[in-house]
């Protein structure tokens, strides 16, 4: 039998579109990159004038210690100025852009590094793939949304800083309005806190702060402090505060209520149950029925999704910190593919993350990868949100890829025909998961993971030769 000889099966050309993206921290950066390797043609907007969002240290703080004033100043980074990663680095960095440590003295080379670091990694990475001559600096978005009555045309409306002498910053009245196809967000969501509830707190007389405005120890001094939270911020201020502080007491919703434990290294630190109450006396009532009397509450309680910028007409909303309805945490269905988020998943690697996500909305946007239709979108969605109802997970952890956050990397990775997440990063992720939780004093300084950093290591050569 005479064989034809086929034509390989050939992808149509692909379709450059015509992309804003917001923000120019690790998400937008990648973003920026995975659209533009794509063919499409990306403008960044961002607010600061240098890369790197959260990364970014500013030792200034909010006036207002919780944040609540919907009109003060905002400062984006709620970075605290002891903080080093939380990951490995070699977890940490980007899939094809190794976060190794530089042959360098003035680079951080622990494998644990401070947020310098990171910064200057996310710098690098910007200069390599030139991602910078596609950012306007010093640039807010203020609005985002769709061209009436046409769903693949955004306006872009955003306004040029005008004036930064370190303490005032005021951006100019003239709006540039501006159409794209698409736009992807990547504001981030570690700037607008969330703070606990807690009975009686009007006529508490102590102090309050949201972990956003921690920077130093400073003020803990001779101090009765409240921690609420325990999450990883809350494990290092309040370590930092016990140094100073003349209590630090950490409370936990995820403890039983009987729960009072002197912590382990320290005669001044103790883990409770929730607060109860608190009091005109200032004293602070546990579930576990222990009183202090405090002198500040430190709420290390979180962050609410942000987007005052976006206006979908309803489509795409924030419901008790809930951000959709979305298809796999990026597209609105009914908006798929001109609106797009790049980094809402919570609890999860988020560099090599925001990679696989914006790799994703790129072939869609091109017409390389094909979605399903709106309507299976949102069967899809809905179906994921019965399943957490089911579970009795509440709305504010839909963006929480605890324990299944390799499984969405891989999924993400299948349609863009580039390899998931390697075997050493997952296992890796663990050891170190592990050794955070059992000591937290010193797990970024001692670990026993050696061979799985070889394997990285060696597995970085396909991309640092
Ligand atoms: P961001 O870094 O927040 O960037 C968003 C950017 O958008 C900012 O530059 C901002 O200026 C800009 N922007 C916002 N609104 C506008 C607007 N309207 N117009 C123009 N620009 C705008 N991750 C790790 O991998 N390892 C860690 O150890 C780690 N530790 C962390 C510790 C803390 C205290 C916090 C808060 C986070 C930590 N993270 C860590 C998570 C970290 O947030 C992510 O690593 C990542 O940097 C988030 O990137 P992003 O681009 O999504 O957001």
């Amino acid at each position: 039998m005479k064989h034809l000889s086929m034509p390989p099966p050939q992808l149509p050309p692909p379709i450059s579109r015509h992309v804003a993206v917001i923000g120019a921290g690790a998400a937008g950066l990648v973003s920026a990159r995975e659209l533009r390797r794509e063919g499409h043609d990306v403008v960044v907007f961002e607010r600061d004038n240098q890369v790197g969002g959260t990364w970014v240290y500013n030792p200034q703080v909010e006036p207002d210690p919780l944040s609540l004033d919907p009109n003060r100043r905002i400062i984006h980074s709620s970075l605290y100025s002891s903080l080093r990663t939380n990951l490995p680095r070699e977890v940490m960095g980007f899939k094809d852009y190794p976060f190794i440590a530089k042959n360098d003295k003035k680079r951080d080379q622990r494998r644990f590094p401070g947020h310098r670091e990171v910064v200057l990694y996310l710098q690098d990475f910007a200069s390599e793939f030139g991602i910078e001559e596609m950012v306007r600096f010093d640039t807010e978005v203020a609005h985002v949304g769709p061209v009436e009555d046409n769903i693949g045309k955004w306006i872009v409306r955003s306004k040029r800083k005008i004036s930064d002498d370190d303490r005032e910053v005021s951006f100019g009245f003239d709006v540039d309005e501006e159409i794209y196809d698409a736009a992807v967000i990547c504001n981030g969501h570690y700037t607008e806190p969330r703070i606990a509830q807690i009975p009686g707190i009007s006529s508490w007389p102590g102090k309050q702060m949201h972990s956003h405005n921690y920077r130093t120890h400073e003020g803990f001094q001779d101090q009765v402090a409240i921690l609420i939270g325990s999450s990883s911020s809350s494990v290092d201020i309040s370590r930092e505060i016990a140094g100073v502080a003349k209590e630090v007491h950490v409370t936990s919703r995820s403890v039983a209520d009987e729960t009072y434990q002197e912590q382990p290294g320290y005669d001044n630190m103790w883990l409770h149950s929730m607060i109860e109450s608190v009091h005109d006396d200032g004293s602070v009532i546990f579930r576990n029925g222990r009183v202090v009397v405090a002198d500040i509450i430190l709420h290390c309680t979180g962050y609410k999704y942000h987007f005052p910028f976006l206006d979908t007409n309803g489509i795409v909303t924030v419901d008790g910190n809930r951000v959709g309805p979305l298809y796999k945490q990026v597209f609105p269905p009914a908006l798929a593919p001109w609106l797009s988020f790049v980094g809402l998943p919570l609890k999860a690697v988020p560099f090599p993350l925001f990679e696989l996500q914006s790799k994703w909305i790129a072939g869609v946007l091109s017409g390389h990868i094909a979605l399903p239709s709106p309507e299976e979108m949102m069967e899809d969605v809905k179906a994921f949100y019965e399943t957490l109802e089911a579970s009795n997970i509440p709305k504010h952890y839909t963006h929480n890829l605890a324990g299944c956050q390799f499984e969405y990397d891989n999924w993400l990775a299948s349609p863009c025909s580039c390899p998931g997440i390697e075997e050493w990063r997952r296992q890796m992720y663990d050891a170190a998961s592990k050794s955070k939780r059992l000591r937290p004093e010193i797990y970024r300084d001692e670990w026993d993971d050696d061979d799985l950093v070889l394997e990285a290591y060696a597995d970085f050569t396909k991309y640092t030769r």
